[in-house]
């Protein structure tokens, strides 16, 4: 595929990464986020959705309130609360120039993970996208709860940094394109700080363990790294959408993108074309609970998209409710799927390994013979999805 071809995408997520927002003393790389602006306003004068993922409100309020560390409870989010607004004026001044309007969206990870208000959040942001408005969007460090609290230890959360969320807002929005603007020009066959014949990969096609094994850790003053960008690009291109990873310090670099230049690492879609729920079920939302299953049960979910019978359950981990989404883990305790339940865990211990005939009998009532239905359950396997799901074609004829 051309880099040419994100010249007729038409919805764009763009991340802006802290990194790419200060220079090197760490203050406010202003000439770069205006040039920024200036990019991203020529897209919306051309047509084009832009939708704005931003970091850096954190970075910005240190510096403000000339913190060393934002180690103790409290300070990152308040200092998230100060630089939050100076990180709005400077997007509110700059995009005023150009006569396009903003707004700004602090999400936390309960707007994803319960499902109405993912559902109402999307709607909100379509609308805006109509006015010809550019959505701004952060997520809310001040109130965001998921590092500090230890009631949720050991839950998967959807998103803990601004490449993960950038990657769900493109999903529920169904964006064409994802960039993700950071310090490094893209992904390497190796690490190259350490290793100097490391090459640049310039296209991904499938993000399957192999490539996601090429990723590292956060980067100095950001949350996300390679790692959490190949989470972002896994999620995107499994609906259909593509991904760029570039340098956001090459000047202009979005005009440049979008002059068809080969800059940074393209990922590919896969054939998959997941559908809205089945997204949602895999990536959107936080998993506290879990169900064991046996290899058979594993071979039928991956290879058939089988549902999953209680006769399949060794173990149920956790407590959870009827509706929510549970981890489905193998006998080495690796999760292979996700899916929504029919059954609440205490009714599932009470049918683990039983045949769905024998579910009233034991439960005194039946709501349904699988624990968890086909269409409810993603595979987070992506080389076997590749042969074993049918894509959205498929399924439809
Ligand atoms: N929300 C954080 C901020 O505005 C950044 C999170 C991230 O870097 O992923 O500073």
């Amino acid at each position: 595929m051309l880099r040419e071809e994100f010249i007729n995408a038409k919805r764009i997520v763009i991340k802006l990464g802290t990194n790419v927002l200060r220079n090197s003393e760490g203050e406010v790389a202003i000439s770069r986020i205006y040039s920024f602006i200036e990019d991203m306003a020529k897209l919306v004068k051309q047509g084009k959705e832009v939708i704005l993922v931003t970091s850096g409100a954190v970075g910005l309020g240190k510096k403000k309130l000339n913190l060393e560390s934002t180690a103790e409870d409290g300070v990152k989010q308040a200092c998230a609360a100060v630089g939050q607004s100076r990180l709005m004026s400077f997007y509110e001044n700059g995009f005023g120039i150009y006569d396009v309007p903003i707004a700004q969206i602090l999400l936390t990870e309960d707007d994803f993970s319960l499902r109405y208000r993912y559902l109402s959040l999307r709607t909100t942001l379509n609308k805006i996208l109509e006015f010809g408005v550019v959505p701004i969007i952060n997520q809310n460090d001040t109130v965001s709860t998921i590092e500090m609290n230890p009631m949720m230890s050991g839950m998967k959360v959807c998103f803990a940094d601004n490449d993960k969320l950038s990657a769900l807002v493109a999903s529920e929005l169904d964006a064409d394109l994802l960039i993700l603007l950071s310090d490094i020009n893209g992904l390497y066959t190796a690490n190259p700080k350490v290793d100097k014949n490391a090459e640049l990969i310039k296209e991904v096609d499938c993000v399957t363990d192999e490539i996601m094994s090429l990723g590292t850790d956060a980067s100095e003053g950001g949350r996300g790294g390679m790692r959490t960008k190949l989470e972002a690009a896994k999620l995107v291109t499994r609906f259909g959408g593509k991904v760029l990873i570039a340098n956001g310090k090459i000047p202009f670099v979005i005009n440049k993108i979008f002059e068809g230049e080969d800059i940074g690492t393209m990922f590919l879609p896969t054939s998959e074309n997941l559908p809205d729920k089945k997204r949602w079920i895999g990536y959107a939302t936080n998993i506290i609970g879990g169900l064991v299953v046996n290899e058979g049960a594993k071979k039928a979910i991956l290879e058939q998209c089988s549902s999953l019978l209680p006769i399949g359950i060794l173990n149920v981990v956790n407590d959870f409710n009827r509706g929510e989404v549970v981890s489905i883990m193998d006998e080495n305790n690796i999760e292979f799927a996700r899916g929504m339940v029919n059954y609440n865990s205490q009714e599932c211990r009470r049918i683990v390994g039983s045949h769905s005939n024998n579910i009233e009998k034991i439960l005194g009532y039946k709501n349904y013979d699988a624990v968890i239905t086909r269409d409810n359950i993603t595979g987070l396997l992506l080389s076997l999805i590749h042969i074993s799901e049918p894509t959205r074609q498929e399924a439809i004829s």
